[in-house]
């Protein structure tokens, strides 16, 4: 089970709220076989009055019909209903600090034809934050991110990962704890399941749409920079101008925000605590943390 849930577990499957150890699927399932299928990963957090609230639902969730939809995956939900059912999961979970998982996987299909229906599983098991002090090792992959021609790439589709799970076993293997990818054309791309930003002079700098997952938490950093007033720019950089950054940073929704502290052995320069990421780092903290009151007068 390796944690992610026990007996009591309950899980939403296609609408109803099921025990996860009973919960069945098709072995022919066309994202069995070929990785076929769309999710998400949202967090909720246990906020400063004692609720739970979902960060960022309805954004998860219009980008999970986005990516079903860049796919041609029947989509049959709304928003609203999706978010309604992620309450409930957790609420039936008595889960408060928590990662949720939303997949569309497809029936039995074994042939390239598209499909007239999907199904969807959201479950949530615990998870505590572990943004920190502990700043990432990096190495440059071998394996570049998936050509934008071949893919979807601003979907998040299941297929996507075999090829964030071959640089993150590769990275690790060579005693790194994550990789950096580069893109087909030799500039950094983002991580395994994080994008990327570096600070040169007090400005960040973040590869632009095209070969990444633009992420949510991106954007959020994009939005913490400008009321901290930091300036932030989109711009392609290769990794030997990364390494001569002051600082760097991955984010995430699983990652959250977190200090990088090397590319391939080179060090950067700023010490953690003084650096732009450091800043936005602690203010994601305390916004993921509002009362969901506060999110609707955003
Ligand atoms: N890039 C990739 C490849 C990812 O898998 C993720 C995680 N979803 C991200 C970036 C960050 O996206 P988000 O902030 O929406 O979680």
């Amino acid at each position: 089970m390796a944690g992610y849930y026990n007996a009591d577990t309950i899980l939403f499957l296609d609408g109803e709220y099921v025990k996860a150890a009973e919960a069945k699927i098709d072995l022919f399932s066309q994202t069995m076989h070929y990785g076929y299928g769309v999710f998400e990963g949202i967090r909720s957090y246990e906020s400063s009055t004692g609720e739970t609230v979902v960060f960022k639902s309805t954004e998860h969730y219009e980008r999970l019909q986005k990516s079903a939809e860049a796919l041609n995956i029947p989509f049959t939900y709304s928003v609203e209903s999706l978010t309604e059912a992620t309450y409930e999961v957790l609420r039936q979970n008595k889960l408060g600090d928590a990662y949720i998982r939303p997949l569309i996987f497809l029936p039995a299909n074994m042939s390239f034809n598209p499909n007239t229906s999907s199904h969807l599983l959201i479950t949530a098991w615990e998870m505590q934050p572990f943004l920190g002090e502990n700043l990432v090792r990096l190495m440059t992959s071998s394996f570049q991110r998936p050509n934008p021609k071949g893919f979807k790439i601003h979907a998040k589709a299941c297929g996507h990962y075999v090829n964030s799970i071959m640089a993150s076993h590769e990275a690790k293997a060579n005693g790194y704890d994550e990789a950096l990818l580069l893109d087909m054309n030799g500039y950094a791309a983002e991580g395994p399941g994080a994008n990327l930003f570096i600070e040169v002079d007090g400005v960040l700098f973040t590869p632009p749409a095209g070969h990444i997952l633009t992420g949510i938490t991106r954007n959020t950093v994009l939005e913490i920079a400008d009321e901290l007033d930091i300036p932030i720019a989109e711009k392609h950089f290769t990794p030997e101008e990364m390494k001569r950054a002051d600082s760097a940073f991955y984010c995430g929704t699983a990652a959250e925000v977190i200090g990088i502290q090397s590319l391939d052995d080179t060090v950067f320069a700023k010490p953690w605590q003084q650096t732009q990421g450091a800043r936005i780092q602690k203010a994601y903290k305390a916004l993921v943390r509002q009362p969901l009151e506060a999110f609707s007068n955003m």
